[in-house]
């Protein structure tokens, strides 16, 4: 049997390591394969990579390198950044201000910190998935000691004003004459196509991994701005100044900060938007009842995320049919495919369970292609048939 064509649409879950990034890895595995702690040369060898990744990725954020502490990604990361200045600052305050829509690695160290006595506001997001930067204000309380917004959401692409808020935060500090609260960003979704200037974004702290970037996946970083004092949540060797203790994942960073460089060199926004663009217009035209989740496609939206609601469809049917065909993509529900929660995301912007259960997620990368979106679409509307047919 002829193999069918394979259409990977699914890179807001994880994309492939780029080529670039793999060779540039691959020594760090077996030739320099030595704990960056020791003080032969051979070791040397894998401290100085450690280094120069380290380099590399402060340079993509405006930072100083002794601002990146690298963790096993992006879970870890926002992790780090939550305990490490709820438990460092907790004497300022304990009150924290996040969003609805954050991804779970931000509201579940959320939902512990509260069983330990700290108070959580969470803002509400417009039928886009916006958070007003008003609202973020109107709920700073005196003891808020730390925001948590994300900078693109990972299920509709929406793009939050971070330099905005940033910006106005830096203006409620001076006037209120404190450090309070602490600014962290999410980035995982947004690192491979959004600036990522800690200057111009405001920014205290930033949560960035490999695996959304065509980097290795297990690879992190968190950036840390100069004062903001942190207590770390992995104890050990005293690696990464402290911060996170453990070998470093020497070939993870130097993958990370390879792939880091690549995407902030390429930015190759344009072109993935107008892909997304004839994505969805051919859709409209072959399948008139769907609706888009999240923002217009343009600035305010992920240039390679489509959310798609396909009214009366089941949307986990529909992915394996679509695999069937080679095409790989996700429920609106993306992430829960374990949990089998209905998308809190999707919950917030104001959907229905109906209309939940019908979402899909396509997210195009650097190597889809008309074509790709051509038989995607062509797979879809065979498979809306055959799931039509099979709920009766
Ligand atoms: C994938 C992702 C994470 C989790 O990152 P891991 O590297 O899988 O731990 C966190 N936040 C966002 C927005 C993500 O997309």
């Amino acid at each position: 049997m002829k193999r069918p064509r394979s259409v990977y649409l699914d890179h807001a879950a994880t994309t492939p390591v780029d080529k670039q990034v793999f060779e540039a890895m691959q020594p760090f595995f077996s030739t320099h394969f030595g704990n960056p702690s020791a003080l032969y040369k051979e070791a040397q060898i894998a401290n100085g990579a450690l280094n120069d990744a380290r380099r590399t990725i402060a340079e993509a954020l405006h930072a100083m390198p002794d601002n990146i502490v690298f963790t096993s990604g992006g879970t870890e990361a926002n992790n780090l950044a939550l305990f490490g200045v709820a438990r460092t600052h907790a004497k300022h305050g304990k009150h924290i201000i996040t969003v609805a829509t954050e991804h779970h690695a931000v509201l579940e160290p959320l939902a512990q910190l509260k069983k330990e006595g700290w108070k959580v506001t969470a803002l509400s997001v417009d039928k886009k998935g916006f958070v007003k930067v008003e609202d973020v204000f109107k709920a700073l309380r005196p003891d808020t000691v730390l925001i948590s917004i994300m900078y693109a959401n990972n299920e509709i692409g929406t793009v939050q004003p971070i330099a905005d808020i940033g910006r106005q935060l830096l203006r409620y500090r001076k006037e209120h004459k404190t450090r309070y609260p602490f600014f962290h960003t999410d980035a995982c979704q947004a690192a491979g196509y959004l600036n990522l200037d800690v200057e111009k974004l405001h920014v205290d702290l930033m949560t960035v991994n490999g695996s959304k970037i065509y980097g290795p996946k297990g690879a992190g970083f968190l950036y840390v701005r100069r004062g903001v004092k942190l207590q770390p949540i992995v104890f050990g060797g005293s690696q990464e100044r402290n911060l996170r203790s453990g070998t470093e994942n020497v070939p993870g960073a130097v993958g990370l900060a390879r792939a880091l460089e690549i995407c902030q060199k390429l930015r190759s926004t344009r072109k993935i938007e107008k892909l997304s663009e004839y994505f969805w217009k051919l859709l409209q035209k072959k399948v008139p009842s769907v609706e888009l989740n999240g923002p217009e496609i343009g600035e305010g939206r992920l240039p390679n995320n489509l959310n798609i609601v396909f009214p009366g469809i089941d949307g986990e049917a529909l992915v394996i049919y679509l695999d069937s065909y080679g095409v790989m993509c996700s429920t609106g529900s993306a992430c829960t495919a374990v949990s089998r929660e209905p998308s809190h995301v999707l919950k917030a912007i104001g959907r229905n369970k109906r209309e939940m259960l019908s979402s899909m997620r396509f997210t195009l990368g650097r190597g889809t292609t008309k074509q790709d979106i051509d038989y995607a679409i062509h797979s879809l509307q065979k498979s809306l048939k055959l799931v039509g047919k099979s709920s009766g």
